[in-house]
């Protein structure tokens, strides 16, 4: 018989309060969508196991925040042993978007590869859905962004419609397995 072997992959989700970063876990795990999450209160966390390839199982387990965000900041024990991260904004609050590199700044100010690299991180651009309300104008093109400061890809994305969450999540992996 074939011997499959396991990895687990601890996977940060971080961004404003309200940007969708629970929704976007439990769309992605649990394939729900609700407008009422309760905040939860400090750290939680929801698994989801892949089957990557026919030697591997991919344990992702996505480490949800709740409460802590309104500091703009996470302590090294919340960030200890990450392997990757997903950076979350709202598309229709700017201010949100201005948060990026905080996030991302802290990120990379208290976790590392091994290797000394950065952490693998997917920008997402959540609450597309709501293109017909109006976006945040003020939008710098995500391209070009997303490159200049590191990131290994960015996506608008959906929790609502479920519109490119497992794009997303799915090349963080794919990142982070080339990573070794
Ligand atoms: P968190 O504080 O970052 O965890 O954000 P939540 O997941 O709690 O979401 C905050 C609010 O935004 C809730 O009312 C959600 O229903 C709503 N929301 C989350 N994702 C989307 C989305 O993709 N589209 C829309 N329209 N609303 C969303
Ligand atoms: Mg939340």
């Amino acid at each position: 018989m074939m011997q499959q072997h396991e990895r687990l992959l601890k996977v940060l989700v971080i961004g404003d309060l309200g940007v969708g970063k629970t929704s976007v876990i439990k769309r992605y795990v649990h394939q729900v969508f609700s407008q009422h999450y309760r905040a939860t209160i400090g750290v939680d966390f929801a698994l989801k196991v892949l089957n990557w390839d026919h030697k591997t199982v991919v344990r992702l387990q996505l480490w949800d925040i709740a409460g802590q965000e309104r500091y703009g900041n996470m302590t090294r024990v919340y960030y200890r042993e990450a392997v990757g991260a997903l950076v979350v904004f709202d598309m229709t609050r700017l201010s949100t978007f201005q948060a990026v590199l905080k996030w991302k700044g802290d990120l990379d100010s208290k976790v590392a590869l091994s290797n000394g690299r950065s952490v693998p991180v997917v920008l997402l651009a959540n609450k597309c859905d709501q293109r017909r309300h109006g976006l945040c104008p003020k939008l710098p093109k995500l391209e070009n962004f997303s490159r200049e400061y590191g990131f290994v890809g960015w996506y608008e994305t959906s929790a609502k419609d479920n519109t490119n969450i497992d794009a997303a999540i799915t090349c963080l992996v794919k990142n982070i397995m080339s990573m070794e």
